[in-house]
């Protein structure tokens, strides 16, 4: 089984035989994917609502396995946190964002990159610098960069986060909470944490059950809370017409999902450039 690919990736998961037999073969096969350049980044783009011209990439890490094809940060990303290959991994993550960021000529044209920052990262010492020298080596103006955190990064220490995020806006990124809504946040924390996005999360968008109006009532009020702080709104999982429209209606600025654009290679997100409204 080890060879069959959906057998063998199921290996890397939860509750199959043993756990931290798998775990640790994960961790070895993480170190060697570092080492042999196993590890690719697909790019989302996220779209003006209102005129439809792309506005930014997210940028999302893959695993290419040479055994078990493509596998989804969801499995090991987490196995990377534990083990501190996030450190180097989210390194890689934040150069290679970079370097094609320049490649699009993302500043230029006014496209923001977004790179997913995870709490280990964040709270290293020497994060901003890593930050600065990613940006220096690709040679692109820092507001191309936007930083992705989720409230749970931030919460875990106000002050210190507070300090962390002064720091990366003083070389002039940007900073994207991400998932908004589905943390324990309070409120106040939106109130006062220097940040320039806010991305709500897919789980707002209205499903098939939702037919009363109190799920569009709560992704109204997350879209007029950000604006209230002048932040640029994302909403996320974007799915269908329906989800465009609404947004649409309610003024949320941008959107990002599948009905839009799924993640994809760099050679094919290419093609997304063209969707930029002329100047
Ligand atoms: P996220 O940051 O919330 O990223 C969005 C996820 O939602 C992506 O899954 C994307 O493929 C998926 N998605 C986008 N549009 C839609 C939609 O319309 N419907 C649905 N159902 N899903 C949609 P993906 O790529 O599997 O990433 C999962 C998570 O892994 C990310 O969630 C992020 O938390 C983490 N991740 C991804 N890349 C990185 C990275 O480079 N570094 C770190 N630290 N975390 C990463
Ligand atoms: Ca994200
Ligand atoms: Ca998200
Ligand atoms: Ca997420």
């Amino acid at each position: 089984a080890k060879h069959d690919g959906k057998n063998a990736v199921r290996t890397y998961s939860a509750g199959m035989g043993d756990e931290t037999a798998a775990r640790m073969d994960l961790e070895r096969d993480l170190r060697e994917a570092l080492r042999n350049g196993e590890f690719v980044l697909h790019y989302q783009g996220q779209f003006d609502v209102a005129s439809g011209a792309l506005s930014g990439y997210e940028a999302l890490v893959r695993w290419q396995h040479p055994v078990h094809g493509m596998i989804a940060p969801g499995r090991f990303i987490p196995v990377a946190e534990d083990s501190g290959l996030i450190g180097p991994l989210g390194t890689w993550v934040l150069r290679e964002a970079c370097r094609q960021a320049r490649a699009w000529r993302a500043d230029e044209r006014g496209l923001t990159m977004s790179v997913n920052v995870s709490p280990v990262q964040f709270d290293t010492a020497d994060f901003a610098r890593l930050v600065q020298e990613a940006l220096e080596e690709a040679g692109i103006r820092p507001e191309c960069l936007m930083l992705e955190l989720t409230e749970s990064t931030v919460l875990r220490d106000v002050a210190s986060a507070t300090q962390q995020l002064q720091r990366l806006r003083a070389l002039g990124v940007r900073i994207a909470l991400d998932d908004f809504g589905t943390g324990q946040s309070a409120l106040s924390l939106l109130r006062h944490i220097p940040i320039d996005q806010l991305k709500i999360d897919r789980s707002f968008l209205p499903g098939p059950d939702d037919t009363d109006e109190s799920a569009q009532v709560f992704l109204r009020l997350l879209v007029m809370l950000g604006q209230a702080r002048r932040l640029n709104v994302v909403a996320e999982g974007v799915e269908n017409a329906e989800h465009q429209a609404l947004l649409r209606e309610m003024g949320c600025p941008t959107a990002q999902g599948f009905y839009l654009s799924r993640p994809l290679p760099a050679h094919q997100a290419t093609a997304l450039l063209p969707q930029i409204a002329a100047p």
